[in-house]
């Protein structure tokens, strides 16, 4: 681990609650690990793919009302803000290692994963903030764009957005589709990969006289 991570917590932890802090600090990290992996130019445009979905899905959606009230109310921690229930399960199953990936694989640098700023509670993704979310869209996992809840639901059709919005949905999750068969593909290879080599040296060695 380099040495200006501990910093890195540290300084977090006198901004953050603690919990957020070291969620944040673990997620920099992950993607450390993933922007340093050997990566194929088409698992890369796969996810330049995802990147684009999801602009053009966000784009569909335009400004919607629902998600600044949908938690009001609600037992801890969606309740925790107003809106964002959705934004309200853990940090590491959020960005799970595919979404993690296409992040890394689009440009996402640690630095880009900012919290909110002040000491808003942790109730949540470590991005949850008592207005929105602190993340700007291209560094938000495609699911965080693809969920859509009933209420939302609702409001799009109300507003005549539904189609349009359900069609770029579609891209989204192709998109994210395809991107996840790369990556699993290239997970696979990676684990494979020294058991082939200690297959080779087992027969090199049998087969040396
Ligand atoms: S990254 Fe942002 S949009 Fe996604 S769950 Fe976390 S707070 Fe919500």
């Amino acid at each position: 681990m380099c040495v200006f991570v501990p910093i890195e917590r540290l300084v977090m932890r006198l901004r953050q609650p603690a919990s957020r802090a070291a969620e944040v600090a673990a997620l920099r990290q992950r993607l450390r690990v993933e922007r340093a992996s050997t990566v194929a130019d088409d698992e890369r445009g796969l996810a330049g793919e995802v990147a684009r979905a999801k602009r053009a899905a966000a784009a569909a959606f335009g400004e919607v009302a629902s998600c600044g009230s949908c938690a009001a109310r609600q037992p801890w921690p969606v309740g925790g803000f107003a809106g964002g229930a959705c934004c309200a399960g853990a940090t590491a199953s959020v960005f799970d290692d595919h979404e993690l990936a296409a992040l890394a694989h689009a440009g996402t640098r640690p630095r880009d994963l900012r919290p909110p700023a002040g000491r808003d509670a942790h109730a949540g993704c470590a991005f949850r903030g008592a207005e929105a979310c602190s993340l700007a869209l291209e560094h938000r996992p495609a699911r965080c764009v693809h969920y859509v809840c009933d209420t939302l639901r609702v409001e799009l059709h109300r507003r005549g957005r539904l189609d349009e919005v359900e069609a770029q949905l579609a891209e989204l999750e192709r998109a994210m589709r395809a991107f996840t068969a790369a990556h699993r593909a290239r997970q696979d290879r990676e684990v494979l990969a020294p058991v082939i080599d200690a297959v080779r040296a087992a027969v090199r060695r049998r087969s040396s006289p």
